[in-house]
């Protein structure tokens, strides 16, 4: 079997996200800030592209900035408050200590000019609340930044409410959106959502293209200078071949949405039913308020890498949960931020299922999981400490 279930990494395009794209990567090639029809036929793409996000997001499409991806849109973001913070006097952001390294590496920036971070603690669940980011917010506070739901443990955050505390304390209220668009109901409006990030590559649609939301009136600073594409906000000759394929895959999985879901949920639960009979394990983050499609576990006594090798061989292709930190053996800072220790935090699996995952895969995976840890705690002598009660289980 060849399983792929890294979906929160990249997805396979779509058949209708691909057709979509192919008559402006052919005939339909126009700049569409050429004049002649050939430049004005590809300005129509453009303009029907953004209407088509817009409609699914419940914006303006003028509230629309296409970008190169999630994390474009979430530095452009974070920098357009700070920027207009600052202006103000106004150098305090509140954000979480589990948040994409697009918007904590961006924080980072801001705190070596002078901007103070409020990074909020995650509960055990994955969750922060609505009240915390109340607590936080100061008379300086120009930003809350907050993803719509998490990239390893799949947890989703209470995104109304908090949008709402920041609407009563005047607060710019910024979420990446990048995990949860395709997957989750956004509505732009009914979730006080100020600015979203979403990529297209997280949904069925090509990689390096992404959007920015920004409600109107809120000034954006430019990343990238030079013509005056996208209302001036971000230059560069538009990728229209991928703007057009992020749109329809947008589209698409909004239609599907509710039947996606009910049917990744029942995988989902079947999933982690038949991880959880494996001893000294533990499922990351909240049971229910989790993406559909995430399966997020810590195995005591196993080292991750070591897993997803294994797991390779058996035709599962999984993640740790750190895609971005592979290379480096520091653990995931998510699974750190919701109080797993070093020891367990390094034995992580992520697996992020799609719609075409069956029930059947499901079960391989179950097997396939529960065989990789046993064979790794055999010849782990940390394990063998752990069973000779020479150090004590961390998970029961
Ligand atoms: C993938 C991801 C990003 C980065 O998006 P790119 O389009 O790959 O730049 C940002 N935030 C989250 C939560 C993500 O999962």
């Amino acid at each position: 079997m060849k399983i792929y279930v890294d979906n929160a990494a990249t997805t396979k395009m779509s058949k209708t996200a691909i057709e979509a794209m192919l008559p402006y990567m052919a005939e339909e090639y126009g700049n569409p800030s050429s004049l002649h029809s050939v430049g004005q036929r590809a300005n129509e793409a453009l303009s029907d592209a953004r209407e088509r996000v817009a409609r699914v997001l419940n914006c303006e499409p003028r509230e629309i900035t296409f970008t190169s991806g999630g994390s474009e849109a979430d530095n452009q973001a974070i920098l357009s408050a700070a920027w207009l913070g600052a202006r103000k006097g106004k150098k305090h952001i509140v954000s979480t200590a589990f948040e994409h390294h697009a918007v904590l590496h961006t924080l980072n920036k801001l705190a070596k000019e002078g901007f103070e971070i409020t990074l909020l603690d995650v509960h055990e669940n994955g969750l922060v609340t609505a009240q915390q980011v109340r607590e936080a917010i100061r008379p300086d506070t120009c930003l809350v930044t907050i993803m719509f739901a998490n990239n390893e443990i799949g947890t989703i955050q209470p995104i109304a409410e908090i949008g709402a505390v920041c609407r009563e304390k005047g607060v710019l209220f910024h979420t990446d959106a990048v995990q949860a668009a395709g997957h989750l109901h956004i509505d732009v409006k009914a979730q006080n959502i100020d600015m979203l990030s979403v990529s297209g590559h997280k949904f069925h649609g090509p990689k390096g293209v992404g959007l920015l939301y920004a409600r109107k009136g809120i000034f954006l600073v430019n990343l990238i200078e030079g013509g005056a594409q996208e209302r001036g906000k971000r230059a560069g000759t538009e990728n229209i071949p991928a703007i057009m394929g992020m749109a329809a895959a947008l589209e698409e999985a909004a239609a599907n949405l509710d039947a996606n879901q009910a049917k990744l949920v029942k995988l989902r639960d079947r999933l982690i039913a038949g991880l959880e009979k494996i001893p000294h394990s533990a499922l990351n983050g909240d049971a229910v308020k989790r993406l559909p499609n995430n399966v997020s576990f810590c195995f005591e006594g196993i080292e991750g890498e070591a897993m997803l090798l294994l797991l390779d061989d058996k035709g599962v292709y999984a993640s740790s949960g750190s895609a971005c930190t592979s290379g480096s053996l520091d653990p995931s800072h998510v699974l750190l931020a919701i109080g797993r220790v070093h020891d367990v935090a390094h034995g992580s699996l992520r697996l992020s299922l799609s719609e075409e995952t069956t029930e059947e895969e499901v079960d391989y995976i179950i097997k396939a999981v529960a065989e990789v840890v046993e064979y790794l705690r055999s010849i782990s002598p940390l394990w063998g400490d752990l069973v000779k009660g020479k150090r004590e289980f961390i998970l029961k």
